[in-house]
């Protein structure tokens, strides 16, 4: 497994205003969108490619398209939401699935609610959307799904992760795996009831209020 920790002034800057408790809804879901098409950039630096050529208004070129099957974009339900269209922006004709996983609050595990995604995932880049990387509990659980279905390739993009989470991510699938988190920061550590610290709270609250 790959941590990637997205070093760069921009990030740093739009993170710090996003963990501000004074942000409100709308201006936390513009910089998260920002934040998602920096780290999605970095993200997809290993994108399959295939050459192709084409005819400039001057010349024949060669050049690259990305390879079918096209890369799958998975949002997590109901945070990951947030993340779709700062991906989408980037990778427009990558398809997309959806996966629907909540946490009890007491326990911390995760189960599944939810399910919109092919069932042959064979040969298939996955890039699962999860703003909070914490217990680990849903990030594992959505790569163990994607995994049994055939991806062969799994990319987490979160705007924060804890330790914690990162650790269970690589004890579930081993150093090895072909997996890569890329996070905008790694934060201090989870407290008593699972949320990262400092982190910046409820991420599905603050996009969409508390329900
Ligand atoms: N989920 C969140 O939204 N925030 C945390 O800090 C941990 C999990």
């Amino acid at each position: 497994m790959r941590l990637h920790v997205v070093d760069h002034p921009l990030v740093a800057h739009k993170l710090t205003i996003l963990r501000d408790k004074d942000t409100d809804s709308p201006t936390f879901r513009r910089l998260a969108d920002e934040l998602v098409t920096l780290l999605a950039y970095e993200a997809t630096r290993e994108v399959r490619v295939q050459p192709t050529t084409i005819v400039t208004p001057v010349a024949p070129a060669t050049g690259v398209r990305l390879s079918a099957p096209k890369p799958l974009v998975v949002p997590i339900l109901r945070a990951g939401l947030g993340m779709l269209d700062g991906m989408s922006r980037l990778v427009p004709t990558a398809e997309v699935g959806f996966l629907g996983m909540i946490r009890d609050e007491h326990t911390l595990q995760a189960s599944t609610y939810a399910t919109r995604l092919p069932d042959d995932l064979s040969g298939r880049q996955v890039f699962l959307l999860d703003p909070m990387l914490a217990t680990g509990g849903t990030l594992v659980a959505a790569i163990h799904y994607v995994v049994e279905r055939g991806a062969t390739d799994v990319t987490a993009i979160c705007l924060l992760a804890a330790p914690e989470g990162v650790a269970a991510v690589e004890s579930a699938f081993g150093a090895d795996a072909p997996i890569t988190v890329v996070v905008a920061g790694l934060d201090e550590r989870l407290n008593d009831v699972g949320y990262i610290v400092p982190g910046l709270g409820d991420a599905g609250d603050r996009l969409y209020g508390v329900v």
